[in-house]
């Protein structure tokens, strides 16, 4: 990256964390607003967190049925055998002491006349304004043959967990020799470069412990994020084992049968000694239950508040969010996050929030001492978050090896300080 575009980045980073340190306006003299935050990951923590900062007089529910969060970035390690699950693995016990309420339960459906959330437990909680904040669900039946029993055999893994460790087995188990399939979906979708760094990881399993395999990466697509750093990453360190397979060459899976792990194309049949299928995605059950989800499954809203396009006084942020030319990351979800406390803690108080500034960097490993990255900062303009013109870019294509060891320790030390900030 310039140092002219660091600088950039640093003074947009300083400004955005002043914004959403800024106590606001003071609250009218009456019962404190209720703010409820629906899910407890990277996006709907972080905004609970930042209510306390913008205004402590919000009395803020955070619901989230899981006793831990098991974090997505990363977990391509996991599967890779280069860490440990438990690793991703954090409790809320810091948050439930910041003087946020928890309630353990899963959201199942909002009343937006009424404005309350009914809990699987039959409770309802009321509130001035609701953050949903539920990340994926996965669009079940999308790609014929590929339906929860089919995960069970083909994982996805686009959720970290059980499905993380489902496919780290089956790698493990695999002779060496065995055909790997990866088949990653078309856009929008979950964390834009995930696919690739997870097929470079796999690669550097098969090369370190099982030479004799390969590795296919059937895509929906004909571009994707960083490509010509991975491209080139891979030439150099997986030549012959790792084949990207564009839509355009016979990449677009058209149907799975689980039960030969058999993956159909246009162009042809695999059969796969393990399939990692990562189907088409869509915002988590409760955005469409709520009426903010629209046709394509994601949840469009205003850039300068997250507030639903479709129901008023609901907001949306992270993955769930349709959010422009911002992708689906953590980094994002944390960013949007922040932006969206600031923003409600402001029409609580019957203010006008100010358009926001926010800043996404992805890392990948392309091997465990190997790291690249995209940035970019993006703001308002005709009703959507644009990428500021010139505020983006990528690793450089050619560096030294001491470059791309650096962006990996990078990517470490930011999944450290995100997790320290959400959950510590
Ligand atoms: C393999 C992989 C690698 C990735 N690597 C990176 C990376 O390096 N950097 C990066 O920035 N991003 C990365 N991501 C993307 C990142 O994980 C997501 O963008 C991020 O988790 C989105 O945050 P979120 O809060 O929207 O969703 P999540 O983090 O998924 O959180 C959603 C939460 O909502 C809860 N929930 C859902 N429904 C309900 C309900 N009805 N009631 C109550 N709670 C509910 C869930 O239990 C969950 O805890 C990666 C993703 C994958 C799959």
């Amino acid at each position: 990256m310039k140092a002219g575009r660091r600088a950039f980045l640093r003074s947009v980073l300083a400004a955005t964390a002043a914004a959403a340190l800024s106590p606001g306006p003071v609250l009218a003299q009456r019962a404190a607003p209720r703010v409820v935050v629906v899910g407890g990951g990277f996006a709907g923590a972080s905004c609970a967190r930042a209510f306390r900062t913008a205004d402590p007089r919000i009395a803020v529910t955070l619901v989230e049925p899981g006793a831990t969060f098991t974090a997505c970035p990363l977990s391509n390690s996991v599967i890779g055998g280069l860490r440990e699950l438990s690793a991703q693995q954090f409790a809320y016990e810091r948050i439930a002491a910041g003087g946020i309420a928890l309630a353990r339960a899963a959201a199942t459906a909002v009343d937006a006349q009424a404005r309350s959330v009914t809990l699987a437990d039959g409770t309802r909680l009321p509130y001035d304004r609701l953050v949903l904040a539920p990340g994926i669900d996965i669009r079940w039946g999308a790609l014929p043959g590929y339906d929860e029993a089919a995960a069970g055999l083909m994982p996805h893994a686009w959720r970290a967990g059980e499905q993380t460790l489902l496919l780290r087995r089956q790698l493990e188990a695999m002779p060496d020799g065995g055909l790997v399939v990866i088949a990653a979906p078309a856009n929008p979708f979950r964390c834009p470069p995930g696919p690739y760094e997870r097929a470079s990881l796999i690669a550097h399993y098969l090369k370190t412990r099982k030479p004799r395999s390969k590795l296919l990466v059937l895509d929906a697509k004909d571009a994707f994020s960083k490509q010509r750093l991975f491209l080139s990453a891979w030439s150099e360190l997986y030549p012959g084992l790792l084949e990207w397979v564009p839509l355009s060459k016979g990449g677009g899976v058209t149907s799975v049968e689980p039960a030969t792990r058999t993956l159909v194309t246009d162009f042809g049949r695999h059969q796969a000694a393990v399939a990692n299928v990562i189907p088409p995605q869509k915002a988590g059950r409760i955005a469409e239950a709520a009426g903010v989800a629209d046709r394509s499954g994601w949840c469009p809203i205003d850039p300068v508040t997250f507030e639903s396009r479709l129901q008023a006084r609901i907001h949306v942020i992270g993955d769930a969010a349709i959010a422009g030319a911002m992708p689906k990351s953590a980094f994002a979800a944390n960013a949007q996050a922040k932006t969206c406390a600031a923003a409600v803690a402001r029409l609580l108080t019957g203010a006008t929030p100010s358009p926001p500034k926010l800043i996404n960097t992805c890392y990948s490993l392309v091997a465990p001492d190997y790291g690249i990255s995209v940035a970019g900062v993006y703001q308002p303009a005709n009703g959507q978050l644009a990428e500021v013109p010139g505020s983006g870019g990528v690793s450089p294509t050619e560096a030294p090896r001491a470059t791309r060891a650096l962006e990996a320790a990078l990517a470490e030390g930011w999944f450290r300080t995100i997790t320290a900030e959400v959950f510590g």
